[in-house]
């Protein structure tokens, strides 16, 4: 018999994927956790029965979440994450010269299931530069003024606990919690099927940093495949940033000319945030 994963695009369209394993389900205290390993796409971190990530294009997300604010910055010493209980962006964070990567994920079951079945992002737990903390990342980040470089939102869709991630209280929090040079980076979902969603964090976003940008990346696995991330700047303009010409990290999607080309964005993608 045929085991398939289908996972909601939208209302009305639906992926699925063929799986050879269930390696794990559990309910936690906050959502429903899978960890399932596919015929294709390699091991999968399902929260709620929404794909978080597939092995075989995580790096593209995480690569693009952590680097385009990391060397639009230039020289960030203390970074953290909000949410990103797999590793992932951790992982790539701590490929930089960082002196400090904090991540607070409010649900520590994401945390051991990353640790116990997804060694390839988990790895980054390991590092002695990086602290990690249990908690809502929404109370969290009102402790901290003027203390990190750049703050990264690696959050689930807007839904349960993370529907406080995409309020403008939050993002004045962050502006709040940032040093003077700091740079913000959220996922801001597919502009297909969550327009107002990018439109209302642009906009609050723009109402509170001094410079706000969107740019984009293709993962294969989400819902429409090309995905959104809003930056907000409080003092270096993300669309005139010297990018150094070489790339002194190993990655397989980042290049300089991406991290120039991906704030790029298309004219339908413009359109919603610009109304
Ligand atoms: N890359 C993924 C995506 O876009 O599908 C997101 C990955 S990561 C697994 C998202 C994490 O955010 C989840 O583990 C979830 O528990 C965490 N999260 C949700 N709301 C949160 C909050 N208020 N504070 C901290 N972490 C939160």
């Amino acid at each position: 018999m045929e085991l398939w994963f289908s996972e909601y695009q939208s209302k009305n369209i639906k992926m699925s994927y063929k799986i050879k394993e269930v390696l794990h389900t559990e309910k936690t205290k906050y959502q429903n956790l899978a960890v399932l390993e596919s015929e294709e796409c390699g091991r999968m971190l399902i929260l709620d029965d929404v794909v978080q990530l597939t092995m075989k294009d995580e790096f593209i997300y995480h690569e693009m979440i952590a680097h385009v604010p990391l060397v639009t910055h230039g020289s960030p010493e203390r970074v953290l994450v909000i949410g990103g209980g797999d590793g992932g962006t951790l992982r790539e964070i701590l490929k930089h010269p960082v002196k400090e990567a904090h991540l607070v994920e409010i649900d520590e079951k994401v945390i051991e299931a990353s640790k116990k079945f997804l060694p390839d992002l988990s790895v980054a737990f390991s590092d002695p530069r990086a602290k990690i903390f249990c908690e809502d990342g929404i109370a969290y980040i009102k402790r901290f003024k003027n203390y990190y470089d750049v703050i990264i939102v690696d959050s689930t869709d807007p839904v349960g606990p993370a529907v406080g991630l995409f309020r403008k209280e939050f993002y004045n929090d962050i502006f709040e919690a940032l040093t003077e040079k700091g740079i913000f980076v959220a996922q801001t979902e597919s502009p297909f099927y969550y327009a107002d969603l990018l439109k209302e964090v642009y906009s609050s976003i723009a109402d509170i940093f001094p410079y706000a940008a969107v740019y984009t990346a293709v993962v294969p696995t989400y819902p429409g495949a090309l995905w959104t991330f809003t930056m907000g700047s409080k003092q270096i303009d993300p669309h005139n940033v010297e990018v150094p010409n070489i790339c002194n990290f190993e990655a397989k999607y980042y290049t300089p000319s991406i991290h120039k080309s991906c704030f790029s964005i298309p004219a339908f993608v413009k359109d919603i945030i610009s109304k």
